[in-house]
């Protein structure tokens, strides 16, 4: 009998610790996981999970006008912020209960409250006192906010889900995922957007045509992008909030969403106590195998800030307790792992963008199609989407594929285990295509773009 409480202790209720755990269960060891908030974390009760409703949401309005196109007039519509809110949150509960019967019929045991480290084998939730033979963390990240005077007026992506009204004048503060994504959500239901970003083009790190593609795509729906433009201070004015930016100008807005970043999680965790090192941003340095500096504590998801994404918050859970207690060797491997952006247009991607593949100065191929979605013909909608294509030159293989347009996350999903695979050039142009489609574009792309 073992002289800890656990095999396995999780801190944390989120992607990458339920799985974790559930799978750690599966090959028979006891396992215990606390949890400070709701089960699920960050994707299911405050993030990909009810964003994606809102986008669902948000996209009926331009539904309703291209209906028209099509024949169709089904009279003025109306938009409820509050039945939206009150059905996102039946789901949200939905979902919480299932996550709770997951780690129920798993054997895993449940710790309500805030776990802390003692010592390496000794954490405390609440007044309770566990020890565990191995400790897995999993606390995530935190929304990050400039340091600017009145940022307490501002939101982030955590409050935007409880909003008790719509904002009518919303300011977005940021233009990465988080900040493209709510600026279609609330454009789309009928807000006056204006998105600030401080350099030049919106998601930066994705590839140029489609991060284009993407500004175009945004402007013509009504968001207002302004560049080089950042907040310099916020106050609170006659029912609204007063923005100053760093030009001078001053506009009113009833809603100032910061999505400028998230931080991990690792605040008052006790890694000090326990010898766990630490890096830059506070994240928590892991290998491969999601090991850190103390050999019987690990780390998965965001508090490691390797690549912030669900599913790989997921895999790295998954790959630890396959290791730690399945007897399977699973290091971890980032590369090629696809990624979507459901902004309006909504972005698919994965591998090397063009400018990634330059950088490496490898001889590249470039192919790509610009071309406007049969749907959008009957609707008069001008709206093109991308297709791009990044080919070794000396080897053929695919290297990276971008989409945007219409259901690019979709399309990119299937087109990923092909790069994943290192298919060639000449597999894709072997495969064909369906008809009529817009993924068909990426099988019949024939000639490179001159440099
Ligand atoms: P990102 O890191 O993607 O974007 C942060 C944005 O804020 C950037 O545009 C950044 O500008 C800007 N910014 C940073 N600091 C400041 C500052 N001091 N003043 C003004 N602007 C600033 O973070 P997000 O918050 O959008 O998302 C967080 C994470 O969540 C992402 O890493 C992503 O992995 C994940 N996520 C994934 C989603 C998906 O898969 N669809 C959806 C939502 C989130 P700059 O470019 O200059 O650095």
């Amino acid at each position: 009998m073992s002289k800890f409480d656990y095999d396995l202790f999780v801190v944390g209720a989120g992607s990458g610790g339920v799985r974790a755990s559930r799978i750690a269960a599966g090959y028979g060891a006891r396992v215990g996981i606390c949890e400070e908030s709701r089960v699920g974390g960050t994707c299911v009760i405050r993030g990909c999970v009810p964003k994606k409703l809102m986008v669902y949401a948000s996209q009926f309005s331009e539904s309703f006008q291209d209906a028209t196109g099509y024949g169709w007039d089904a009279g003025p519509a109306r938009f409820s912020w509050p039945e939206l809110i009150a059905a996102k949150d039946r789901e949200i509960d939905r979902l919480e209960s299932v996550y709770h019967k997951l780690l129920a019929n798993a054997g895993v045991a449940l710790h309500e409250g805030r776990g802390r480290l003692l010592d390496r084998h000794t954490l405390t939730v609440g007044e309770e006192r566990i020890t565990a033979d191995k400790i897995l963390i999993a606390t995530g990240g935190r929304p990050w906010t400039p340091d600017i005077p009145g940022r307490e007026l501002g939101i982030v992506s955590d409050q935007v889900f409880d909003l008790e009204r719509q904002p009518r004048r919303v300011l977005v503060v940021g233009a990465g995922y988080i900040a493209v994504e709510f600026a279609g959500i609330f454009n789309g239901l009928g807000s006056e957007v204006t998105l600030a970003y401080r350099r030049d083009l919106i998601l930066r790190g994705f590839d140029d045509d489609i991060r284009e593609a993407v500004d175009a795509g945004m402007r013509a729906r009504g968001v207002d992008i302004q560049y080089q433009c950042a907040p310099a201070r916020l106050e609170r004015e006659e029912g609204a909030i007063a923005v100053t930016f760093s030009d001078d100008r001053r506009q009113s807005f009833d809603c100032v969403l910061f999505a400028t970043g998230r931080s991990p999680y690792t605040r008052d965790l006790g890694l000090e106590e326990a010898g766990v090192r630490t890096g830059a941003g506070h994240r928590i340095e892991v290998d491969a195998y999601s090991r850190t500096n103390v050999d019987n504590i690990f780390a998965v998801g965001d508090v490691t800030d390797r690549l912030n994404l669900t599913p790989v918050a997921l895999m790295e859970g998954h790959a630890f307790a396959d290791t730690q207690f399945g007897g399977m060797d699973r290091p971890l491997e980032h590369a090629n792992t696809p990624a979507a952006v459901f902004s309006q247009p909504p972005v698919g991607t994965v591998g090397l963008s063009e400018r990634e593949a330059r950088d490496a100065s490898r001889p590249i191929r470039v192919y790509r199609s610009s071309f406007t979605p049969m749907k959008y013909t009957l609707a008069g909608r001008k709206e093109k989407g991308v297709m791009k294509l990044v080919v070794d030159a000396d080897s053929d293989r695919v290297l990276g594929c971008h989409v945007a347009g219409l259901d690019a996350p979709e399309i990119v999903q299937g087109f990923a285990v092909a790069v994943r695979a290192g298919l060639t050039k000449a597999d894709f142009d072997r495969t064909v295509g369906i008809h009529p489609t817009s993924a068909e574009e990426l099988v019949t792309l024939r000639q490179p773009v001159s440099d």
